[in-house]
């Protein structure tokens, strides 16, 4: 039966596909039919995790480290109780048994089932033991996989129709796809701005968030079409459906390739202003993308994504590579690193969350110098790798000018030290600093004499302005970039900066929407970077804008605090 399930779309175009059933970010588990002749090999499978669970809690009973607190031991034996009961070591063989299905997704599923119980429980005490049950199925589950977290590839045959449907993804999850290509993908939860819908834009694949019970109401290998532009999925589509959903997804790919024909076209507006449209990227293969998409350097270099899904940090050297080969690959046009912006929704195998408010915790810079060698790490891998290309370096997140200043001394300690060993860099290399707290917005004097450009991190700056968390979608309908006072903060921080001759570029989601691109070019805006799939789309809006026009319509804007108005006045600014 056709039925459609409405989200926020976060990546555009058509995708038509069978469906691919994964679970929480965590917690990932493929569902596979498993013919009857393998059940029971299956279910041995599943028992030789649970002992492999059991041994490791044991050794670590009777090996407890001196460093351990005092209830390590009542901890170890919880969790060996819980791994013991049946309800977590026996009835997810019944499971593979009854629904003859693979050993993971059995214990997913009795994992479901007895969370929601634990919901129920009104003792706090006991309600709060459903993180310990999280935990004793996460390592069942690494066993099982032989990692955490860990998103089986699809089959190769048609991998390309496939569409991952997930309760939850992290950015972590997603950045896998550029290995294994799925045709879509679309989850319950998300916002428009989160890290995961952010990588989701540079995959260029349709993707929704945000559609609350996708998970449950689609089945394995159902037939599904994700019209991504929409934020619409049509499930079990009819031929009626179907029919009209390919001439659609043709049509959007007309449009695509026309735009290819803007590549080497210099991004300038009617009357004559020069803009910089650069890219965003998160891998250094996300290189090619940029290119072929005329981008004009790379405005911003994500490089935590270096730094997720495996066991332990890079090294030094396997940084440089990665920033030497991103160099390289630009031909001398500027390449804008930024340090490694984890914490908040983005962590290293080896950090996870300890805070229930990450985003305005130990994320960013703070995170960075907290832990002053693996940032030096970085910071050396970045001026090694300044040989190559015209590198900058970026730091996110700044809040005041002790960051700053710290952040600066740490780079002269890195210069310092491959001074020492007589390692070549680029004594000149930029530094520049993000914009994405309001404080280092409407305090931006803080940092204009000290660092070299700015780069203003809406998805963020957005985020702590309006008290939104991009990541939750109960709140997405309130993140708006049309408030008037994020507005407000972004003529201030063009203006400001154009009084004081630092450049200023844009790197949020907001240099890619196209709907607010003469918006932003008339409030000031020269340098934009955003995600490769954009960059064309953007350049014909540049192309077309008259900016003497559309000026005096922007100032009014900033006066008008009606959202209907502002709206009314961006139509005009489109028109
Ligand atoms: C931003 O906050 O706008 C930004 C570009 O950084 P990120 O999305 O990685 O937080
Ligand atoms: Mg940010």
């Amino acid at each position: 039966m056709t039925f459609t399930i409405h989200g926020i779309g976060v990546s555009g175009g058509i995708a038509i596909g069978h469906a691919h059933l994964v679970s929480r970010a965590k917690l990932e588990a493929a569902h596979y039919s498993v013919p009857p002749h393998q059940i029971a090999e299956e279910s041995a499978r599943f028992d030789a995790a649970i002992r492999a669970v059991r041994a490791e809690f044991e050794e670590l009973r009777t090996n407890v480290p001196a460093t351990a607190p005092a209830e390590f031991a009542a901890f170890i034996n919880l969790h060996l109780t819980i791994l013991d009961d049946s309800t977590l070591s026996a009835v997810p063989r019944s499971i593979i048994e009854t629904e003859q299905c693979n050993a993971e997704w059995a214990l997913k599923v009795q994992m479901d089932a007895l969370l929601a119980r634990f919901d129920e429980i009104e003792d706090d005490y006991l309600r709060e033991r459903k993180a310990d049950v999280i935990q004793v199925v996460e390592r069942i589950m690494k066993r099982l996989t032989g990692q955490p977290g860990y998103i089986p590839p699809p089959p190769t045959n048609g991998e390309h129709s496939l569409i991952l449907v997930a309760h939850d993804l992290s950015p972590a999850d997603v950045v896998q796809f550029k290995r294994h290509r799925f045709a879509s993908f679309i989850t319950d939860l998300g916002g428009a701005t989160s890290h995961t819908a952010v990588v989701a834009r540079s995959l260029n694949i349709p993707s929704i968030v945000a559609l609350h019970y996708a998970r449950q109401l689609i089945r394995e290998n159902e037939l599904i079409i994700v019209d991504g532009t929409q934020g619409v999925v049509i499930v079990d589509p009819d031929r009626q459906a179907l029919g009209e959903y390919r001439l659609r997804q043709h049509q959007f790919d007309i449009e695509r390739r026309k735009l290819k024909r803007l590549k080497d076209t210099r991004p300038v507006t009617l009357d004559g202003v020069a803009v910089e449209l650069q890219a965003n990227i998160e891998l250094p293969g996300d290189v090619a993308a940029a290119r072929e998409n005329g981008a004009m350097g790379i405005g911003l270099f994500r490089t935590e994504f270096l730094f997720l899904r495996r066991d332990g940090l890079p090294d030094e050297d396997e940084q440089f590579e990665a920033y030497r080969n991103v160099a390289q690959n630009m031909d001398g046009l500027p390449v804008t690193i930024r340090t490694y912006d984890l914490g908040a929704d983005k962590h290293a195998e080896d950090s996870q969350p300890i805070t229930v408010n990450p985003a305005l915790g130990l994320r960013a810079i703070r995170l960075c110098l907290t832990e002053p060698q693996r940032f030096l790490t970085q910071l050396r891998a970045m001026l090694r790798a300044s040989r190559y290309g015209k590198i900058r370096i970026l730091i996110p997140m700044l809040m005041n000018a002790a960051e700053a200043d710290q952040a600066l001394q740490l780079i002269r300690q890195a210069k310092a030290s491959l001074d020492d060993e007589g390692v070549p860099y680029d004594p000149d290399v930029e530094v520049g600093g993000m914009i994405e707290v309001p404080a280092a917005a409407l305090a931006l004097d803080m940092f204009t004499k000290k660092l070299d450009f700015l780069s203003i991190g809406t998805n963020d700056l957005i985020q702590y302005t309006l008290a939104v968390d991009r990541t939750d979608d109960t709140v997405a309908h309130l993140y708006d970039p049309l408030h008037p006072a994020v507005l407000g903060l972004l003529a201030h921080v063009f203006r400001t900066a154009n009084k004081r001759g630092i450049p200023v570029a844009l790197c949020g989601e907001m240099a890619g929407d196209v709907a607010l691109t003469r918006l932003l070019l008339a409030l000031g805006l020269r340098q934009y970077s955003m995600h490769a799939a954009h960059l064309l789309d953007v350049k014909q809006h540049i192309l077309k804008s008259n900016l003497a026009e559309i000026r005096p319509l922007a100032a009014k804007m900033l006066r008008t605090t009606d959202s209907r108005k502002l709206r009314a006045l961006l139509d005009r600014i489109n028109a």
